[in-house]
């Protein structure tokens, strides 16, 4: 797989490519989406790129009713609002 850094441009990238992409650490296995540069479980900072199965169980969701400028210029609003989710 070709090297990219642990960045949200190398996420977004990869979700562009239709790949769930997350950090896994060396250490202890730790795995977080969106990825991140140090496990937060041990303080390792040998992570690298693992692709996601696609698989997982809801732990918690929202509606955002009034969401941040970016999802806003995507059409999102009161009359549109749009789903966020928490796996474990
Ligand atoms: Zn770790």
């Amino acid at each position: 797989m070709e090297e990219r850094p642990l960045s949200d441009i190398a996420y977004e990238r990869y979700l562009k490519e239709e790949k769930l992409m997350g950090s896994r650490c060396k250490e202890c296995d730790a795995r977080y989406v969106p990825p991140r540069s140090i496990c937060v479980k041990c303080y390792g900072s040998d992570l690298e790129w693992v692709e996601m199965k696609g698989k997982g169980r809801l732990a918690a969701f929202t509606c955002i009713t009034v969401g941040p400028p970016f999802m806003i210029a995507q059409g999102y609003n009161r009359k549109n609002p749009y789903i966020s989710g928490v796996w474990s």
